[in-house]
């Protein structure tokens, strides 16, 4: 952490487990009517009435899933929040509750926490949904969160990994890749720092996709506009680890296979010209790049119609026999097998 020495720091002891967690979680609302009892019992109620529910659970460890050198602590509590939102949002649900859990060494004063905390809380604003409860201990080294999201959705509705079938398209949300690239971008900040750490980084020219790593945003409106299009589906997931993968997920589950068109894959044009800068194929980061938390997902070809003008949406390919296997379709038009670690390989 790049810390300011006149910082005020209130050490975690100041407060005790009890006050913190008071301290913490005073100024959460109670939106949703499915919330019964939140915060400050030893467990929330929750009323869903007749709806199906779903639960979804995510950790992020400091030194594996983030590095605070670079990553806000604001912005960490925002991501942790919306990396589950998007896996709820993927069942094709509507987010209604989270809990938050979270380990934390005494190098944190108070006043981090409070970041994290107003992350959360910001995130928890935007997306409508209520903090109800979590659990705070400590940790002798790093800072570890565990977010766990709830949805509902109507009994009928969920959209699984494995309904799709043949000659469905596959279509994926916004743009891919950028998530990767403003990482890699961080990652040379970094170093250039460590060696001056007077030279002041000037992230203007990549501002979306520095963005894209630090503030995701979970596809909430998605699942609206599928509603309001009265498109269902067969197959969705979210898309945390890469394009390749998620779509191998998508075969396995549905028994299919697929034909992903290499020209087809959305680049949004500052990743284009950041891979240009790394000497890193576009393609290979977006079929390996992650973190982008965009949805991909099947359609019946007669669904086609109703999403063709969107701009959300983008045709990238369509599911085959199982037999054919999963497959990109480069630029010259020669088929690769589709792997989940399948980096080196698009190269030339
Ligand atoms: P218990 O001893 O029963 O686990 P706690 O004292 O840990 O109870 O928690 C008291 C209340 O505060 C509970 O409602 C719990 O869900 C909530 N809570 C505890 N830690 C957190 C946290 N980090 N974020 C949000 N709510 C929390
Ligand atoms: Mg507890």
């Amino acid at each position: 952490m790049i810390e300011d020495k006149n910082q005020q720091r209130t050490s975690l002891s100041e407060l005790g487990e009890f006050g913190l967690i008071d301290h913490l979680t005073k100024h959460f609302e109670i939106k949703q009517s499915s919330t019964v009892k939140g915060i400050g019992d030893d467990a929330a109620v929750l009323d869903f009435k007749n709806k199906n529910i779903v639960v979804t659970t995510d950790f992020l460890v400091e030194g594996v899933h983030f590095d605070l050198s670079y990553m806000p602590l604001k912005h960490l509590g925002y991501k942790a929040v919306m990396v589950n939102l998007s896996d709820v949002y993927a069942m094709n649900a509507k987010a209604t509750q989270v809990t938050v859990s979270i380990a934390v060494s005494n190098r944190f004063p108070v006043e981090a926490l409070e970041e994290l905390y107003a992350g959360i809380e910001t995130a928890a604003k935007i997306y409508n949904i209520d903090v109800i409860g979590g659990d705070t201990t400590s940790s002798t080294s790093g800072l570890l969160i565990s977010v766990t999201a709830l949805g509902e959705l109507e009994e009928g509705k969920a959209v699984y990994r494995s309904g799709a079938k043949p000659n469905d398209l596959l279509v994926v949300t916004g743009d891919l890749g950028g998530a990767y690239m403003g990482l890699q971008v961080l990652e040379r900040e970094k170093e250039v720092y460590k060696v001056n750490p007077n030279n002041q980084p000037d992230l203007e020219p990549y501002t979306y996709i520095v963005e894209r790593q630090l503030k995701p945003e979970a596809r909430k409106d998605v699942v609206k506009l599928l509603e309001d299009l009265d498109v269902r589906p067969t197959a969705m997931i979210d898309i945390s680890d890469g394009l390749s993968s998620e779509i191998l997920h998508l075969c396995k589950h549905s028994n299919v296979g697929c034909d992903l068109y290499e020209n087809k894959i959305p680049l949004d044009p500052q990743v284009i010209s950041v891979c240009e800068e790394f000497n890193i194929d576009s393609t290979t980061v977006a079929l390996n790049g992650g973190e982008d938390y965009e949805l991909l997902f099947t359609i019946s070809q007669d669904d086609f119609p109703k999403i063709k003008a969107n701009p959300n949406f983008t045709v990238i390919g369509h599911m085959t026999e199982k037999e054919k296997g999963a497959h990109l379709v480069t630029r010259a038009e020669t088929k690769i097998a589709l792997k989940a670690q399948g980096w080196k390989n698009f190269n030339g």
